[in-house]
């Protein structure tokens, strides 16, 4: 463990302000051995996310904002150059890929919910459509029957007429 030297001037705002690019892959209080801040408690072992001090861990009083102590130092030492750099390109990296993806979920939901609402409107129209089909078909068939009625009707009355002519030549 490197103790760091320092000064607190160079900590302002540079923790907490933006989300780790990357898990913990060892939670903030459960490093060994413990560090204890000075309200007695286990100072908790964040890891920078700074342009400054990209990957580099540092203690905090784990309840500092509600009213822990004022702990705040480097765990580890100063970053090399090469690596300080090279960890801030790949943190903008992840940073801007999850971005992105987050981006692409949501044009992929707003997609789904149009691609549901126009399944919707197509079932909808194909269900009046063929609720037209079985209506104009209906209208056909009535047309078609209708001058049969006709037929029937003309028949009955050529023979009502057929047997008054009957009758009268007979009377
Ligand atoms: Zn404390």
């Amino acid at each position: 463990m490197a103790s760091s030297s320092t000064s607190r001037g160079s900590w302002s705002g540079e923790y907490g302000s933006r989300r780790s690019p990357i898990p913990y892959r060892i939670g903030p209080l459960d490093y060994e051995p413990p560090v204890l801040c000075h309200c007695g408690r286990k100072a908790a072992l964040w890891i920078s996310w700074s342009d400054d001090h990209p990957g580099r861990r540092y203690l905090k009083c784990y309840r500092a904002r509600e009213g822990g102590c004022c702990l705040l130092r480097w765990y580890d030492g100063p970053c090399d150059p090469f690596v300080r750099t090279l960890l801030v390109d790949l943190r903008d990296a992840v940073w801007a890929l999850k971005s992105e993806r987050t981006q692409l979920r949501s044009a992929l939901a707003d997609a789904l919910m149009k691609l549901e609402q126009q399944k919707k409107e197509t079932a909808d129209a194909l269900m009046q459509l063929e609720q037209n089909n079985r209506e104009a078909l209906a209208l056909q068939v009535e047309k078609v029957q209708k001058p049969e009625k006709g037929m029937r009707l003309l028949l009955c009355l050529s023979v009502v007429v057929a047997v008054v002519v009957f009758f009268m030549r007979l009377g």
